[in-house]
């Protein structure tokens, strides 16, 4: 039987690997596949934790407080010390950044390992770039909320994102969402009619009911820190399932660097680097598949043409949602204790009607309950003693709106590669803002206001953070579908115009990016390829 081989453990590798599974395909996959540690007292919640351990302040804030950020970058939610992992690079992956500041992932699981979870569907004006439409696609999204645990409701943003099948019902809302959803409820008429804005459920990859092995939330409040029952999905769970197939094999350790192909463009072998041997590692190949992340797959292809052909290609097209973090107030909830007990990432989000449908504006409500309070009460002009109280005071009524916005691709957006003398690479990044970016986000910044405002709640707008391009990590677009049959383009199976037998089953391949998080769609096309590909 001829083998798959796959590169990347991240959820659209692990989704494209168990589908193949189901239909009886010997898979191979090759991965860096850093891992971290199990969670530690799984029983406990969040205050138990900090009561239980032994080390509570090393746990949360790490040996060298590397937990405790700075303003600048910082949102409600950092990456916990024991996360770091996730975020780890290889020595040596040289990368030269101009305009993007990207993350990049080589853990096992990739780096949905540190996800909030969003999953929304893509509809038709999403599509409109691609080359099929939400009914052909739909499939894959049932079968993937079913793999995951997907909660989801039919209200007011299923006109932005289908309501489709597989969807658990919803987790109990923390009383800051509580309110805002009684508000809006009441005045929604209005809100949606004069300032065209929605709000609902966010949808999220949690379980709201015990799913296999997996127990269903029971509001511990340890989301940021991973979830020590599996209820908040993470791609790890699916590489556990595939493991559980007699036809899979798992290579951890291994840095691809590049493919080999022979005169016909056919893929022979890959070089990869063992990360702990130092070492390098030769595979055989029958068929490819890139799964490596957007920037980290598009390497890999850039790194091909040079080893072969010593020729430098460039990949226009490169794109990222940009994203503004905008902190609210919520009146009603000021001076009362925040619960613990809570689901600590959103519940809510909220959708921008704008003249063209495919430009949709999305948000996700974030309010804070164990989420780290340092970051939006260090940029406010006060001393230690006064943020302190502040802090308590006002803890139960702040949350942050992610605001994202689409983008589409664009030639000066782009990747390469650069060569030394000695004949080592960079990655080069090179990105720039739309034209006319400066007006959405007036325009949302200001809807935003408004609506918040009617709601109950003060957008403080001193306090608004334009993220840096790459923040988002919705990284796509540079080997796009195409039905032109191009060079550096894939069929619409994401199937390569360059080489025969390759596959490219990430983000790379989409030639239009929603501002909805692109996550689920990523697994959903992932298993789509499988379906109607072998
Ligand atoms: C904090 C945070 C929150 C997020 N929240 C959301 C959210 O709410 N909703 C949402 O939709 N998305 C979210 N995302 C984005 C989401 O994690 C990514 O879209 C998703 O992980 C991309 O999946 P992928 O499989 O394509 O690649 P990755 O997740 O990047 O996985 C790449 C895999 O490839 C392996 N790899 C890379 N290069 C090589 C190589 N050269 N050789 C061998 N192996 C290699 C890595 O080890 C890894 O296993 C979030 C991301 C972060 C960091
Ligand atoms: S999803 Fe979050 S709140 Fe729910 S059980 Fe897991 S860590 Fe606890």
């Amino acid at each position: 039987m001829s083998k798959i081989t796959i590169i990347g453990s991240g959820p659209s590798g692990v989704h494209f690997a168990l589908s193949l599974l189901k239909k009886g395909h010997l898979v191979e996959m090759i991965d860096v596949g850093y891992s971290g540690a199990p969670p530690v007292n799984p029983e406990d919640s969040f205050n138990e934790l900090k009561e239980n351990l032994e080390d509570p302040v090393k746990y949360f804030l790490g040996e060298n407080f590397e937990a405790v950020v700075g303003t600048d970058s910082a949102s409600v939610y950092e990456f916990p010390p024991h996360k770091q992992y996730i975020f780890k690079n290889p020595e040596d992956y040289d990368v030269e950044l101009h305009g993007f500041e990207p993350h990049l992932s080589f853990a096992r699981g990739g780096l949905a390992e540190a996800w909030t979870g969003g999953s929304y569907s893509f509809n038709d004006n999403d599509l409109e770039d691609f080359p099929f439409g939400y009914s052909d696609i739909e499939p894959f999204y049932n079968e993937i909320s079913d793999r995951i645990g997907l909660i989801g409701v039919e209200d007011d943003l299923s006109r932005f994102f289908p309501y489709h099948k597989n969807l658990l019902p919803p987790l109990d809302l923390d009383e800051n969402s509580q309110l805002l959803f009684n508000v809006y409820e009441k005045k929604k008429d209005k809100l949606n009619k004069n300032l065209g804005m929605y709000l609902g459920r966010s949808r999220i990859a949690t379980l709201s009911k015990d799913h296999g092995s997996r127990k269903k939330c029971d509001y511990s409040g340890r989301c940021q820190w991973g979830c020590p029952s599996d209820s908040l999905y993470v791609p790890t769970i699916t590489l556990n399932e595939c493991l559980g197939h007699k036809n899979f094999k798992y290579i951890p350790g291994i840095l691809i660097k590049h493919f080999n192909y022979d005169s016909n463009n056919r893929i022979t072998a890959i070089i990869g680097f063992d990360v702990v041997k130092k070492v390098e590692k030769v595979f055989k190949v029958d068929t490819l598949a890139l799964a490596a992340g957007t920037l980290a797959s598009s390497r890999i292809f850039l790194e091909s043409f040079l080893k072969n052909e010593g020729k430098i290609v460039k990949l226009p097209g490169l794109m990222d949602n940009r994203q503004i973090l905008a902190p609210f107030i919520n009146l009603k909830m000021i001076g009362k204790q925040f619960n613990p007990d809570s689901y600590q990432y959103h519940q809510l989000a909220v959708g921008i009607d704008t003249e063209d449908p495919k430009n949709y504006i999305h948000g996700q409500i974030t309010t804070l309950k164990t989420g780290m309070m340092q970051p939006p009460f260090q940029s406010m002009p006060l001393d230690f003693k006064t943020g302190i109280y502040l802090g308590r005071y006002l803890h139960s009524s702040l949350g942050v709106v992610n605001i994202n916005f689409s983008d589409s691709r664009r030639d000066d957006n782009y990747l390469t590669l650069s060569q030394n003398k000695e004949g080592s690479t960079k990655l080069i990044i090179n990105y720039n803002p739309p034209v006319g970016e400066d007006k959405t986000i007036k325009f949302s910044l200001k809807k935003i206001g408004k609506f918040f405002g009617k709601l109950g709640a003060v957008v403080p707008m001193f306090q608004v953070q334009l993220r840096p391009m790459g923040a988002s990590v919705h990284y796509s677009g540079t080997i796009p579908m195409s039905e032109s049959g191009d060079s550096l383009t894939v069929s619409p199976n994401c199937r390569s115009n360059d080489f025969s037998n390759l596959y490219i089953v990430d983000g790379s391949t989409f030639p239009f990016l929603p501002s909805k998080n692109i996550t689920f769609s990523l697994m959903a096309n992932a298993a789509r390829i499988a379906e109607v590909e072998f």
